[in-house]
Order: C-alpha cells, then structure tokens, then sequence
C-alpha cells in the first residue's frame, strides 16, 4: 500500500477506536474496592476489567484533546503525547480474549509496564507544548481558559490510568510494592506522620541546597478517634508525598525569600504542620510566615505554568548546571489539588498578604467514601 494511505488509514481506524471507546463511561472505583480487589481479586479478573476501562478512560481524554486550539494541536511536543495515546490505544484494543490464558495476561502484563514507561513523561512534554505554543504568540484568554480546563481534566484522568496499571503490575505481575504491607500502589494503613517527615526532609534538603537555610518544622497531631493511636488512613502514599513535598517547598521558598527580603536576621519562623484525623476527614494544615499571597494574584495560583518564580531551563531535559531550583514550573499547585481531590478530598490555599499562607488538604478518613473522581464518571456500586 502507498506510504500515505497507510497512513490515512491507520489514522481512520484509530479515530473509530477513539468514537468506540468513548461512548463509554468509566467506572469510578472507591478506596473500599481497590483494597479488596487487591486481597481478594485475581489477575484475569483484572485483565477482564482493565482491558475494557484502560481504553474508556484513554479515549475520553483523546476526544477531549480535539477541543483544544488548533494551533497547540500542531505543536510537535503536543503531537508526540498524541501519538503515545494512539499507540496505547491500539496495543490494548489487540486483547480481545474473554477468556484469556496465562500467557495472555502475562503479555497485557508486560504490555502495561511498558504503557507506563512510554507515559511517564506527558507533564513535561505536554508543558513543553504549551511553551512552543506561547513561545509561538500571544495566548488568548479563552485559549488560555480552554487548556487550563484541558490540562485538569487530562492530568485527573492519567492520575487514575497509572494507579489502575500499578495496582495490576504489583497485585498480580511480578513488580513488587515498596512495602510488604502495601496492596500495591495502594497502603491499607498509611501512617500520615511518616510521609509528612519524610517530604519535608527531602524539600528542606533541596531548599538548604538552593538558599542554604531552611526553616525548621513544626508537627502537631491530634488522633480525635483513638488518641493513643498513630494517624492512619487507606491511601495512596506516593500521592500523599507528592501533595506534601509540594507545598513544603513553596512554604520554604516563602519563608526564606519574604524573610530575606524584609533583612528578618535570626532563625527563619518555623513551618507549622497541624493533622487531625475525625471520623470524616483527614485535615492536614501547613501554616507558613512567608509574606502571603496577595488577593489578586488568588484565583491564579491553580494555574498550570502560573509561577513566581524564573522559569527553569528546560522541562524534559534535565542536563541542567547549579542547584535544582525549589519553583518556577508552576505545576505544584494545580497537580496536588487533583492528588487532593481524586479520592474525594481538597486542596485549599487562604493566605494573609503580608503574612503568611494556610494550606488546608482534606482527605476522606472512611474507605467507601474514597471514591475516584473522574473527569466523566459512572460510580460502581
Ligand atoms: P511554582 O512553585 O513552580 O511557582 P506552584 O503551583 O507550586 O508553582 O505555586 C504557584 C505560585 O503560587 C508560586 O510561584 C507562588 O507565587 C505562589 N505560592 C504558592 N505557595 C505559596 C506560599 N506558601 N506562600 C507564598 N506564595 C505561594
Ligand atoms: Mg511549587
């Protein structure tokens, strides 16, 4: 066949992969579910149910990406994402069996290690896109409105597309969770104090490396259920540092900087860290004296690539010379607000201008109201 109408053709056939697929809702799953299927479940049961939810959940998103503006569409960064979803697309369509072989599974297991390595670097890609676009011309408003909306439902979507993959490559592949403990991705019993020591060491290692000061930590716990006990909930423990290692280093950023400006001597104030976990809701507060943030600049601050700081060198290629700086992609904010609120919690920022900035997250504390929250969903029961 002609090179071109091959291609056509590929093209033509992903397109009706893409109507096929997103006809479907996706199946919205709660904390509850995935830890028992994680006990309980086997792989061809997982094989049955990724096979058909790994494509809905993609082909929503590669429908969606057709409203953006035409212009970012052509950008080669945006095309290179684009090509990664086909692809994916198509190598999952290819496993029809119903009643699959081990062998089978054993390639859609190999197949999905290999999905997540070829998607482990759309964030940078697609912001690179974003700058080829703006670096091309000015950006409207609407433009600009069209992709903010875009990028959260995009990067919502990829966040439960990776956890799906993981939970199936560690409950029933031979990749092996980070801890025993662990049902894959996922920790039963997340211990809260853990994580929020271990994030904020590493973003004070970063900020000492970059200011060479950083405030110390202050952690207060309150267990209103069991006292005596340690702050525990079923979650996933890299989403949870992810959240945290984030706003420890804006919180830093902002007190070393307002500090250094206002010729504040002595020892930074600390950043003051406040966990109660209730019956409801895991509440996290992270108080910090780093000046605020201004009321106009609010609504802002959830901006995808919104940033004070000096934007870095490069976004894909890391080869870059001097310290890694704390800021500047403008992607902390927004990302964590989805870590936040894809298992039905918040993040929320309330700051005193001139003062300092509060950052509430709110995370379910009961299992079966952990429930995904998807850009279009459709709850299991
Ligand atoms: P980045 O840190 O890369 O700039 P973020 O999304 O993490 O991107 O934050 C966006 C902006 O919000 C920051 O550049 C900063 O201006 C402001 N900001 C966030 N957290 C704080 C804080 N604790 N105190 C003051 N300003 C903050
Ligand atoms: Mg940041």
């Amino acid at each position: 066949m002609h090179l071109t109408r091959f291609l056509r053709s590929q093209q033509q056939s992903l397109a009706h992969l893409v109507d096929l697929y997103a006809k479907y809702p996706p199946t919205g799953l709660t904390m509850k579910r995935i830890v028992q299927f994680a006990r309980e479940g086997d792989a061809k049961q997982s094989y049955l149910f990724l096979r058909n939810e790994l494509p809905v959940r993609l082909a929503s998103m590669m429908k969606e990406m057709g409203h953006l503006p035409p212009r970012l569409l052509e950008m080669p960064s945006v095309k290179t994402v684009n090509g990664w979803y086909g692809t994916t697309l198509h190598e999952l369509h290819s496993f029809k069996d119903s009643s699959p072989t081990n062998e089978t599974v054993k390639k859609f297991t190999e197949v999905l290690q290999n999905i997540r390595k070829r998607h482990s670097t759309v964030i940078e890609t697609l912001a690179q896109g974003y700058m080829e676009f703006s670096d091309q011309g000015s950006v409207k408003e609407y433009e600009e409105s069209q992709i903010q909306y875009f990028l959260n439902r995009f990067y919502l979507s990829r966040i439960s597309i990776r956890l799906l993959i993981y939970q199936h490559t560690m409950c029933f592949g031979d990749e092996v969770p980070v801890h025993p403990s662990h049902l894959g991705f996922v920790d039963p019993n997340c211990l809260v104090e853990e994580i929020i020591k271990d994030a904020f060491e590493n973003a004070q290692f970063l900020c000492e490396g970059y200011y060479l000061t950083a405030p110390p930590l202050e952690l207060r716990k309150i267990n209103a259920i069991n006292p005596e006990e340690p702050i525990a909930i079923a979650y996933v423990p890299s989403h949870l540092y992810h959240i945290m290692f984030e706003l420890f280093k804006n919180s830093m950023r902002a007190t070393v900087e307002h500090s250094e400006s206002k010729k504040i001597s002595g020892a930074l104030p600390p950043i003051a860290v406040d966990v109660v976990k209730a019956k409801e809701d895991l509440t996290i507060r992270i108080s910090d004296r780093g000046g605020g943030i201004p009321r106009s600049k609010a609504d802002k601050i959830f901006r995808y690539m919104y940033s004070t700081a000096p934007r870095p060198v490069s976004l894909v290629d890391s080869q870059h010379s001097g310290p890694t700086p704390l800021a500047g992609f403008g992607y902390g904010l927004p990302i964590s607000r989805l870590y936040a609120r894809y298992f039905n919690g918040d993040l929320e920022i309330h700051s005193i201008d001139g003062y300092g900035t509060d950052a509430y997250i709110y995370l379910q504390a009961v299992e079966d109201q952990a429930s995904e929250w998807l850009p279009i969903c459709n709850r299991a029961a």
